[in-house]
Formats: structure tokens, sequence, C-alpha cells
């Protein structure tokens, strides 16, 4: 989102060196990083096969509506409840332990066994079921394994695999075995209706609209609406978005379907398209892309440390030295993203530049990375990256007095600010797939409409 920090455009200090955490521009990027000068007030509307509730307008019940109680009564009611819970029989013990192991840092199954006294032995052939053995090799801090055990002796094992399967391992009198269970999911698809007015987020959470959703629907128009400049109060969205259920419970939210926002009287609609290879991106319904063909900033900075500056004085060589790249202060190990689809063409040490990649974009325009802490591992030289992915480290190799990012956009082989440049959007829906959007972009439209006129038909009998 550091594409919408626009405020920083007055913090030109040229040294790459100074404090990050006190700036002004900082407390304004906070600010744009979590959009939330955007007032929004939503009014969440239920596509017609959703279940899930809306937060009523019912009032609930307060202990002031209730007829008061005499203080004796309720005296004698608490007795009662007293009696009864000591006179329950207890309930029968469970037949084994459970326990929950989360994985720590630097744990192996084997850490997590004998920190839990549980039968090494059995860790040793549960490992060596196949399901199991893939499982154990890819732990990660947080994941959870649910043991049941009759002191120590494991009795069975429960781990998710991922959001739709699971590994359940039982002891039996043959021994343990594996099974791997299907937890399918059901996508729920909702609407909501937002009007910017106030806060974003208080009224996102009225109309029950995760912050997820909303910085989603938000990223897909931010680059088009500046969400600290361009808002006006009035302006408003609608969103199709997916909810993610299992066995009967929500999940999380998924993705957005369509989102349309209506900005200042302009008014700008997306529409996701997945394509073979699953990948997610979003078009107008004509098959522009949402996008431009580049980030404007490729790393979630903390302050532009240095501009773009032909006169600039170097602050390690004190000498006149054209700056042609913008500076941005992020702690060492921050994600760097490609700015655009591209080709990796360099990957390697360049003296002053330190750990580079420069990546070639199209016919003529490349865009470099300096000063790296290291490098992703798939970009390697001819590889294809895609815009986001990221492709190294921030860090403080070659000539740097701080961890920062160097970044270079180079047009035709002229150094271009990479803050001003104008940035070429991103290509349309390819030719193989334009019948295929075409398709289903028509009645994800059609149900889009639907709810709008919906939405305009009760706002109209609400004004009245
Ligand atoms: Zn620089």
């Amino acid at each position: 989102m550091s594409r919408q920090a626009s405020p920083l455009l007055h913090d030109y200090k040229p040294s790459a060196a100074a404090k990050p955490a006190k700036s002004k521009a900082l407390k304004w990027f906070a600010v744009g990083l979590g959009i939330p000068l955007l007032g929004i007030s939503l009014y969440n509307g239920l596509g017609s096969s959703d279940p899930k509730p809306v937060p009523s307008e019912t009032p609930v019940m307060t202990a002031a509506d209730e007829s008061p109680l005499p203080a004796e009564e309720k005296d004698a009611t608490t007795i009662t409840s007293d009696v009864m819970e000591s006179t329950v029989t207890p309930e029968p013990e469970p037949l084994f332990d459970s326990l929950t192991l989360t994985v720590g840092r630097g744990d192996t199954m084997e850490k997590l066994f004998r920190r839990n006294n549980l039968n090494i032995g059995h860790l040793m052939t549960i490992a060596q079921l196949d399901e199991a053995k893939q499982r154990f090799r890819r732990i990660k801090p947080g994941d959870v394994f649910e043991v049941e055990h009759d002191d120590g002796q494991v009795v069975s094992l429960f781990s998710k695999l991922n959001l739709t399967s699971a590994l359940r391992i039982e002891k039996s009198e043959e021994g343990f075995t594996a099974t791997v269970i299907e937890r399918p999911v059901e996508i729920r698809k909702r609407h909501a209706y937002g009007v910017i007015e106030s806060s974003l987020f208080e009224s996102a959470a009225q109309a029950g609209l995760s912050d997820k959703t909303v910085m989603n629907v938000a990223g897909i128009f931010a680059w088009d609406v500046d969400f600290i400049l361009d808002i006006r109060s009035g302006d408003n969205y609608y969103v199709q978005y997916e909810e993610i259920w299992q066995d009967g419970e929500f999940v999380t939210d998924g993705e957005i379907i369509a989102a349309e926002f209506n900005n200042n009287g302009r008014q700008i609609q997306a529409i996701r398209f997945k394509d073979e290879d699953e990948n997610t991106d979003y078009f107008t319904p004509k098959g522009n892309s949402v996008r431009k063909a580049f980030i404007r900033a490729p790393v979630d900075f903390t302050r532009v440390s240095s501009n773009f500056n032909p006169n600039r004085r170097h602050p390690i060589l004190n000498t006149i030295r054209a700056h042609r790249g913008v500076d941005y202060a992020a702690p060492r190990g921050t994600p760097i993203k490609a700015a655009g689809d591209g080709k990796v063409i360099f990957r390697g040490t360049k003296s002053g530049y330190g750990k580079v990649v420069i990546l070639q974009h199209g016919g003529n325009i490349t865009t470099l990375y300096a000063h790296m802490s290291g490098f992703a591992a798939k970009a390697r030289v001819g590889t294809r990256v895609r815009q986001g992915q990221t492709i190294g480290y921030v860090g403080m190799t070659g000539l740097a007095t701080a961890n920062h990012l160097h970044y270079e956009y180079r047009l035709n082989g002229v150094h271009r600010n990479p803050r001003t440049v104008s940035l070429p959007d991103a290509e349309p829906i390819a030719e193989k797939y334009r019948q295929q959007f075409l398709a289903e972009a028509a009645p994800i439209l059609e149900e889009l409409e639907k709810f709008k006129s919906t939405q305009v038909a009760s706002i109209a009998y609400n004004a009245r």
C-alpha cells in the first residue's frame, strides 16, 4: 500500500541515515497505510443465498429493560443454582488426556514430543507413515498438533494440512494408521454497500465487513484512487465478495469478486478473473486492467530517505553526483517486490550498488533494485517474475549508510523519476482469455447491478 503514501512528497530530506520513526512523513504514512481517512459507512446487503446474520437493528435487551426482581427472589435464585451445581454428578473423566502442541521457533517434532513427555518411539513409528512424513517435514511456527495420549502413550494425532484437508493418525491394534481427511469448504457470496462519511473501519465493523475485505477493496482501486487526496464525502462503493465456510461455520473472508467505486462522480468497476494458473487479476467490464504496469514504490517503506535528484551531494563520497533513483528507507529484510511483470536480466554485485537485481519489462523499460541484503531464491537470471513478487530483501550492501532500497526506473535507457514518471497501464486481459472473461463478467455485473438497485431503492425509501 506504500504507493498511496503521497503525503510523503514533502519529505525530501537527503540523508539516508536520518532517524526513521519521528518524522511527520512517517505519521502521515501510517495514516495512509491504515487508509482510515476515508470515512465510510457501510450498509451490508446480503446475497440471496446468504444465511449469515446481519448485525441487527433490533434493540438488545438491557438490564434496565427487565422488570427488576425483588432482592430476596434474586438471592433465592442464586442459592438454588448453587445447590444444583453442587449436586450434579461429576462428568466421567475423558478416556485419554489431550494436548495441543503449538510449534515454536526452532522446534522439531522431536522437541515437541520430548517437552510434553510423549513417547518418542511412537513419534519414530508415526514419522515412517508417508502422510505424516510430509507433514512433519514442513512444520512451521504456529502449526498446531492435537494429540490424545494415555500417560504419554500416543493414541491419536490430528493436524490441519491446509484449509481443506487434515491429517489424522490413530493407534489401533495393528499399530498407527494415517488418514487424510478432506474438509471441503463452501464459498458463499456476499454483497456490501458503503458510503464514505466518517470513519471507514468504524462503519465497516458496524456493517460486519472485515478489515481484510475493506483493505482488499482499497487495494483494487488504489491504482486509480488516492485514498487520501481523492476521496470526497458521498463517495460510495458496492462490493461482491466471497466468504469461506467450513462445516457450517464461517472461516474467513475470501476474494473480492467484483466491486464498483464511485469517486467524485467518476465510476470505476473491477471484475475478478482467474486464469488457468489460478492467477487472480481485476479488469474493467471492457477487459482493461485496473492496475498500472508498475508499482510506484516496490517496497513497504517507512520514509523516502533520498529523492531523485540530478544535483545531489553524495552522503558518503561528498561530491556532486546525480541521484538517479529514489531511496526508500525500510528495515533490513523487508521484501522488495518486482515493480512490474518482467524478466531478471541481472542479479549480482555492482560495487557501489552492492547486491543488485535488474528487471527488463517489455522492450523499453528496466528497473533496478540496489543495496539488497539478499536475493529471493526464485529470482534467478533469465526467470520471469510477476508484479509484486519478492525478488530480494532490503539491506545496505555497497555504498550505503543505512538500510534502504535504492530504486531506479529507466525508459529507453534514460533514468526517470520513479515517483513522478507516468506509468503505463497494465496489459488488458490476454486475448486468449477475452471471450471467457466477457462471458464470466456479464452475470457478475448483472448481479452487482441488481444489488445496487435494491440498495438505491432502500436508500430512497429511508430518505422519505
Ligand atoms: Zn539511492
